[in-house]
């Protein structure tokens, strides 16, 4: 049985990967979502075991020591970190997955898995990324600024990329997501 696609979605944060990725998961039923592990508490109407697995820092460091995660990052004074098992069962079983982490996450996959998929998401202008996360009311100043600092320095790294997808509008970004995993599948893959 041939293996499935990892697909990382990437991109910096306000750009609206977690809203484009859902679309998406709505759009393709048997896309598998891997769900990360993170310090950082939960919003409003986030849970458990569906958006994260909200963690301790003791509790992210012992999934560390035990190499328990495919990859993790330290953005914004929290942790991140993708479980390693699930994402790999998952390809293994024939089925493709998608994450969706931040930037340095993504490069750290690509070190591991040079086979995925790299899709990185892109605000229409940098104007745009700071109306939307200001718009999500959900952070303070110091917290937007550092986003927006954090967020310059990821777009530099898109030449690590596979493809480049612009948030203009969901639906639009979605079919473009599709169309990439439909010609990812049709790929002839020349060294396996
Ligand atoms: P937020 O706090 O807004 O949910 O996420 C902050 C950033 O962390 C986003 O860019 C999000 O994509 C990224 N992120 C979420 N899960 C992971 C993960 O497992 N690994 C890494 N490296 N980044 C992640």
């Amino acid at each position: 049985m041939s293996k499935g696609l990892l697909i990382v979605l990437s991109g910096p944060s306000g750009v609206g990967k977690g809203t484009v990725c859902s679309k998406l998961r709505q759009r393709l039923p048997e896309l598998v979502y891997s769900v990360s592990a993170t310090t950082r508490s939960p919003r409003l109407g986030e849970e458990h075991g569906v958006n994260y697995f909200f963690k301790t820092r003791e509790q992210f460091l012992d999934m560390i020591e035990n190499d328990q995660l495919l990859e993790y990052a330290e953005y914004v004074n929290n942790f991140y970190g993708t479980p390693r098992d699930f994402v790999e069962q998952t390809i293994n079983a024939g089925k493709d997955i998608i994450l969706e982490i931040e930037v340095q996450g993504a490069l750290k996959v690509k070190e591991k898995f040079p086979q995925g998929i790299f899709v990185f998401l892109l605000p229409p202008s940098l104007d745009e990324l700071k109306d939307r996360i200001e718009g999500r009311g959900t952070e303070n100043k110091a917290t937007i600024d550092h986003r927006m600092m954090v967020a310059a320095d990821e777009i530099s790294l898109i030449e690590h990329y596979d493809y480049a997808v612009v948030n203009d509008e969901i639906d639009l970004a979605c079919e473009r997501i599709q169309s990439i995993i439909v010609a990812e599948h049709c790929k002839v893959r020349k060294s396996q």
